[in-house]
């Protein structure tokens, strides 16, 4: 049993790996790659790249009482999905997915009407809508995969991913999702039938649909890879792996050949957008490698997330960064740290239930960090009882990754000798000793980013960095 379990392997594929119907036969390609290795594939499938944008377009339409505008984008995305499916599925089997797909529609654009005549989107109505994109995309890559002589069974995810009743970011419950699990999904696997199920969407105990957030699939293949003990987990994507940053704003980043689970949390929760801050835990909990791959290039090595990362001679991994933050500074004229000032202040937002990533203090200061959101005005109004506030939006985190920080000296002077000519505001070096930190002007992030790249990985350690990229850029 162990050793099948071994062989079980979740294997997560990105929106841009089953965009159309040539991303789809690339994807069936490499699952049946694995199959032919004598592993199990377990495949997670997000929402063909750009629908879920489109869904929730669509509900945004329908509550501002357009109803036109939200059925004719339902429309084109029903084209959409049933071209994919017939280039994809030539067989008797094509007549019943495709009254299957446009049943699904009918239902949605009920959905729609019923909303812009009653002009109020909730989340629950939110999650229902877009939850379709990865109904969807899963049933048609099930059939797909089918058709091209793969044993696939697609499995509803709300089956199995049993979450509570947070609506747009549901908190999966990880007991009952290994039961179902279990129940739903290990006997295919174990049987040698490779499963195939949406990423992000889950259901209440109750039976209630949800999501888990956006770029939330990341977070289903570590769930499922977690709850059946799988021996690895692959997020396949459309670069090399997790990359020295965001190639697109560095064209020449480089692939980060492995990393540790810990610094690859940190770069997702800092906004590298390449995996779902949540996506690490399960693995962690399980010790269970997390790769992540490029399904445009498969053969690359991509990146391996390990819970220890070897020693790596730079001090950085790689650079995220997140924008569209706010900065509130409270300024009080009295003694700002006296007994309880600080949890007042926290407690307005616990109260509006707005999340801080990062604070600093002087004396009579206070100035924190959030996601820029509508629930500002009325924050910075809670807080203009305990102190004078200002709030300024249009900021950008920059955040440096590397286990290597700890014990090195001059790294923080060559980070702001490379910096020196953008305005740096509120830095921060976290307790975990990986991360260093600090906030720009979200104009000037890209600009800052080259500059620390340039700075920091120009001599890669080749122990750690794919370096033959950067030959072949010089040659
Ligand atoms: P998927 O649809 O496969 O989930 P995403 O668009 O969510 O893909 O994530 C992949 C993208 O993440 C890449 O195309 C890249 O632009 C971006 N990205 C941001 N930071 C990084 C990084 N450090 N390494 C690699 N990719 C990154
Ligand atoms: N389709 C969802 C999104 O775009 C989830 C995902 O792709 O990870 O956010
Ligand atoms: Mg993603």
């Amino acid at each position: 049993m162990s050793q099948l379990l071994e062989q079980l392997v979740v294997m997560k594929f990105g929106g841009t790996s089953v965009e159309d119907a040539v991303a789809i036969n690339r994807t069936a390609g490499i699952v049946a790659g694995r199959r032919d290795k004598g592993l199990t594939p377990v495949v997670v499938v997000s929402a063909m790249s750009k629908v879920t944008d489109q869904l929730l377009a669509a509900a945004a339409a329908a509550a501002r009482a357009d109803r036109t505008g939200a059925l004719a984008i339902t429309a084109r995305l029903r084209n959409r999905h049933l071209e994919t499916a017939a280039a994809l599925v030539a067989d008797e089997t094509m007549a019943e997915l495709g009254a299957w797909i446009d049943a699904e529609f009918t239902s949605l654009d009920e959905v729609l009407r019923g909303l812009a005549a009653v002009g109020e989107l909730t989340l629950r109505i939110s999650d229902m809508i877009v939850s379709v994109g990865e109904r969807l995309s899963s049933k048609i890559i099930a059939h797909a995969f089918a058709f091209r002589g793969l044993d696939a069974v697609h499995v509803d995810s709300r089956t199995c991913i049993i979450t509570d009743n947070q609506h747009g970011k549901a908190i999966p419950l990880d007991a009952q999702i290994e039961a179902r699990l279990k129940e739903h999904v290990l006997p295919h696997a174990l049987a040698g039938r490779i499963c195939v199920m949406g990423g992000f969407i889950g259901s209440t105990e109750a039976g209630v649909t949800t999501t888990l957030g956006r770029g939330g699939s990341d977070f289903t293949g570590a769930l499922v890879g977690g709850g059946i003990d799988a021996g690895a987990i692959e997020i396949w994507t459309d670069v090399n792996g997790i990359m020295t940053t965001d190639p697109r704003i560095c064209p020449n980043a480089l692939r980060v050949k492995t990393i540790s689970f810990e610094e690859a949390a940190e770069l997702a929760y800092f906004g590298a957008k390449v995996l779902h801050p949540a996506t690490i835990l399960p693995a962690v909990k399980k010790n269970i490698p997390v790769l992540v791959l490029n399904s445009r290039n498969p053969e690359n090595e991509g990146t391996r997330i390990i819970s220890l990362a070897p020693h790596c001679e730079s001090p950085f991994k790689s650079i995220a960064v997140k924008r569209r933050l706010t900065i509130i500074d409270v300024v009080a004229s009295r003694m700002l740290m006296s007994h309880g000032y600080l949890k007042a202040i926290f407690e307005v937002f616990d109260k509006h239930k707005c999340p801080v990533d990062m604070v600093s203090t002087s004396e009579v200061s206070v100035s924190l960090t959030v996601d820029s959101n509508e629930k500002l005005p009325e924050i910075a109004a809670d807080l203009s009882a305990l102190a004078d506030v200002k709030y300024e939006g249009q900021k950008a985190l920059i955040c440096m990754v590397g286990e290597n920080i700890r014990g090195q000296n001059g790294i923080a002077a060559r980070v702001f000798q490379a910096v020196r000519h953008v305005n740096v505001r509120m830095i921060s070096q976290g307790a975990s000793e990986i991360n260093m930190s600090f906030m720009v002007e979200e104009s000037e992030a890209e600009e800052a980013i080259r500059s620390l790249h340039n700075e920091f990985f120009a001599n890669p350690d080749p122990e750690i960095f794919d370096i033959e990229a950067l030959k072949e850029s010089v040659r």
